[in-house]
């Protein structure tokens, strides 16, 4: 009650501003202005086909389902969503497009029987440089409207890579080969394991995540969601 109020009135001097426009939120928004949220190129497969995450890691490993929230274009007005997450101290952003996530995946896979949710670590050099796992954020707000457990000390991220922005796909996979650990009291065997990750380009980096798993359980079943796919 008084945090809110104070809130309130901070807000009349410094309003808060939409993320893609910088024009001043009104009380309904957050994060993004209800003309930038319409805006986001959402991905709606309409149809029982192949939705495009589905489409790039079909045949790289079993999966439940797979499913993006949005077409994401570097210099767009979205690419700011992502952007401020990861450099610009906004863990909120990650929690506000988990749940904006959460919301689709269940309206598209209404009866699925995820157990836990298990974002891609990052290695702790860059956990502790950020303060915050901007795919652990985002789980948080899938969790918070899906009331599905997050497990953030099964999977470990055993490798520093670098940027890969600059690399092919077949060296970005050769690069994240084998980068990721499941720790030894793992309780993902048997368990549908929702993995989330920020933005998908190649699959690389999720795809090796997915192979630790079923490695160490083959049992184990995965599902993939990200907020952008390139
Ligand atoms: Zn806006």
């Amino acid at each position: 009650m008084r945090a809110s109020f104070f809130s309130d009135f901070l807000n009349l001097f410094f309003p808060e501003t939409c993320i893609g426009c910088s024009t001043n939120l009104r009380y309904s928004e957050k994060i993004l202005c209800t003309q930038c949220l319409l805006d986001l190129p959402r991905i709606y497969p309409k149809t029982k086909q192949l939705n495009p995450l589905e489409d790039l890691l079909v045949g790289q490993f079993n999966f439940e389902f797979a499913h993006a929230l949005f077409h994401y274009t570097k210099d767009k007005t979205y690419s700011k969503l992502l952007y401020n997450l990861k450099y610009n101290n906004r863990p909120d952003i990650g929690v506000y497009l988990g749940e904006l996530l959460a919301v689709q995946i269940e309206e598209m896979h209404k009866n699925n029987s995820v157990d836990c949710i298990v974002p891609v670590p990052l290695h702790s050099k860059r956990l502790h440089k950020r303060g915050y796992n901007q795919s652990e954020e985002i789980a948080k707000g899938i969790s918070n409207v899906l009331s599905i457990p997050i497990k953030t000390n099964d999977v470990l991220r055993k490798v520093h890579t670098q940027t890969q922005t600059s690399k092919s796909r077949e060296e970005r996979l050769n690069n994240v080969a084998n980068i990721f650990a499941i720790s030894n009291n793992s309780t993902l065997e048997s368990k549908h394991v929702l993995l989330i990750d920020d933005v998908i380009t190649t699959g690389a980096t999720i795809i090796s995540c997915a192979l630790a798993i079923l490695k160490a359980s083959p049992n184990t079943k995965i599902s993939i969601c990200s907020i952008g796919l390139a």
